[in-house]
């Protein structure tokens, strides 16, 4: 199993840092987790893309994780040579997104069936709406879903991807609690959304000290690792991105408080979970 961070950024538009969004490579096939700003351009650099994810799983529904799922819908149906729904499985209201996304599309729907001759059915989705427990099997891959906390944003979803004995987490954004750690427990390597406490303090800025209640923190993802025995910790939609040279100090408020290894997210980082 490979774990790609395809976009390690936040809501804030960065040169270097697509929307966030994980994708990670099965022997079932390739699963994408959130759709972030500039998904498929990333997916595109390691030679995967909309037409051949196995399935796309939303943890949960604020902008920055869906903003590309109707480019992913657009693409899966113009790049299959027959019909080829996407399989979505994410938060309740996960039906109604994917609704409202071919009603914006319509026009281009509309356009593009018109024009191609061998294009003859509009795109579709397979939409699952899951809450807790394993959500998809196939081989030896497994993905357990369990219920997270970004409240006020609700509901909200945490995944465990299991192939053979290797598994990732993908907690979304999320504060420490039962579900993941649930889901974390005895995993090789967690993937935990973060925010800097402590610069996001200093800034003052109260639109962006507002994200601090609903995010973990640094040391929060340390103890969500350590709790869980996990052996690697990624962080990722970093916020503020960090600058050149502070790289060092986002390890080390994470090394303060778990023990295994960790690693700071940049876009199309990749790494071989194996035994
Ligand atoms: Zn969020």
């Amino acid at each position: 199993m490979q774990l790609v961070i395809l976009g390690s950024g936040s809501p804030l538009p960065d040169p270097a840092r697509a929307g966030p969004s994980t994708l990670v490579r099965t022997t079932a096939g390739d699963l994408l987790f959130d759709c972030g700003r500039g998904v498929l351009m990333r997916a595109a650099a390691v030679g995967s893309g909309a037409a051949t994810f196995r399935a796309v799983f939303l943890t949960h529904l604020h902008s920055d994780h869906i903003t590309d799922l109707n480019d992913v819908f657009t693409m899966r149906w113009v790049m299959s040579l027959a019909p080829n729904p996407l399989v979505v499985f994410g938060p309740a209201g996960t039906d109604a997104l994917l609704a409202a996304i071919e009603t914006m599309l319509e026009p281009d729907i509309g356009y593009r069936l018109a024009h191609h001759d061998d294009l003859r059915w509009p795109p579709a989705a397979t939409v699952n709406e899951v809450e807790r427990g394993v959500i998809f099997e196939e081989g030896a891959v497994r993905v357990i879903a369990a219920p997270s906390d970004h409240a006020p944003v609700r509901p909200t979803v945490a995944f465990r991807v299991e192939d053979g004995e290797r598994s990732v987490v993908i907690a979304g954004d999320t504060v420490p609690c039962a579900g993941l750690d649930e889901l974390c427990t005895g995993a090789d390597v967690l993937v935990q959304t973060v925010v800097r406490r402590d610069l996001i303090e200093q800034f003052g800025l109260p639109r962006l000290t507002d994200v601090l209640d609903y995010h973990s923190s640094v040391p929060d993802a340390a103890r969500s690792a350590a709790r869980g025995g996990v052996r690697v910790l990624v962080l990722t939609h970093l916020v503020p991105a960090p600058a050149p040279g502070t790289e060092q100090e986002w390890l080390d408020q994470a090394a303060a408080h778990f023990e295994g290894n960790v690693m700071l997210a940049h876009d199309l980082l990749a790494l071989d979970v194996t035994a």
